[in-house]
């Protein structure tokens, strides 16, 4: 896929491409650079991996009818990459004014979290005052205006081994404590509007029930809306496990971390965001408004980087992640547009708020 990727953006005018490494994986990243000694620089991101592995049975793509493409990945993200290049060549082919220069960062990680690629978005962010983020449109052709962060937790119980048929028992039964935390976990949603918790997977005990078991665990996926929702969830987690750890015998420790933080949605975003739907009305396309979203993207880096960005540019499609994937062919022409449109303003100075 990088190689590929790397031949067709190699093949744009007047660029260079580099593959650059990411951390703690042997897969490289893709680097794309035109005029970077322009007075103005932006940055277009994508991810070139998808969810499916290479043994799962979803791997090709099928025409449904001659708008609807359904394949792996067609609409996160591969249909964005195509909709960045095709922006690209469009915006090239223009003979374009000198002030704009870009950076393509295309990375192979986002859907494992990004913890290869983080430092090359943050170092990136550096180098430009905006982000433009290929991520999916919504079905309905909407942008994404901010993003939840999202986080990965382990709870881990651990109690103290015995017989089931001793009474009284001196053992401690570690699945018995990590419910009851568990219980109070799943009602942080209600207690803290704009907080998701999920318990993901559940692990402990044996086949012998009568041992009782001295260990178990929990898989927790969380995600906020405001950054400062990061420390009060943290804190409300440590609260359920604080009255279970004062009984002799038992400890529950949550362990983890926030990957991404909340994509919010400042003054450059609303500025940048009211320039591109101008772009829209300009071609005579479908209006279309933004929304926040519960998944993260690298969105999420560039913002927590500091750099302002626009999300959501790429094809319009819908049930990513499942093997019902597909996306609205003509969508990839008109975000390509649309794009091609916005570069020049840019490039043009038409462009406020920058
Ligand atoms: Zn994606």
């Amino acid at each position: 896929m990088l190689g590929l990727l790397e031949a067709d953006f190699a093949a744009l005018p007047g660029v260079t491409t580099e593959r650059v490494p990411c951390a703690n994986t042997a897969a490289q990243a893709l680097r794309v650079r035109y005029r970077p000694e322009a007075p103005h620089q932006v940055l277009l991101s994508g991810h070139f991996d998808t969810v499916y592995s290479a043994d799962n049975p979803f791997q090709r793509c099928e025409l449904v009818d001659d708008r609807t493409l359904r394949g792996p990945g067609v609409t996160d993200m591969k249909g964005g990459l195509v909709v960045m290049l095709a922006a690209l060549q469009s915006y090239l082919a223009s003979t374009p004014p000198a002030t704009l220069g870009f950076e393509v960062l295309l990375t192979p990680d986002e859907e494992t979290g990004s913890f290869g690629s983080a430092a090359l978005f943050a170092e990136a962010a550096k180098r430009h005052r905006l982000g433009l983020v290929f991520e999916p449109a919504r079905p309905n052709g909407n942008l994404v205006q901010s993003r939840k962060g999202t986080g990965n937790f382990v709870a881990t119980a651990r109690g103290r081994a015995g017989h089931a048929g001793k009474s009284p028992s001196d053992a401690r039964n570690a699945i018995a404590a990590l419910a009851e935390f568990l219980v109070g976990a799943h009602r942080i949603p209600a207690e803290m509007p704009g907080v998701l918790l999920n318990i993901g997977l559940i692990r402990g005990g044996s086949e012998a029930t009568n041992v009782v078991p001295d260990f178990a665990q929990a898989l927790l996926d969380v995600r906020i809306t405001r950054t400062v929702e990061r420390d009060a969830v943290l804190a409300r987690l440590a609260e359920l496990a604080a009255p279970i750890n004062t009984r002799e015998g038992l400890r529950i420790e949550i362990t983890g971390s926030f990957n991404r933080p909340p994509k919010e949605c400042g003054p450059v975003e609303e500025t940048v965001f009211a320039a591109y739907q101008q772009c829209g009305r300009e071609l005579g396309l479908a209006p279309f408004s933004w929304v926040h979203a519960g998944g993260g993207s690298d969105g999420n880096l560039l913002s927590a980087a500091g750099l302002p960005n626009l999300d959501g540019l790429g094809v319009i499609g819908d049930h990513l992640h499942s093997d019902r994937e597909f996306c609205i062919l003509p969508s990839l022409v008109e975000r390509a547009q649309l794009c091609a449109l916005f570069l020049r303003k840019l490039a043009e100075g038409k462009i406020g708020g920058l």
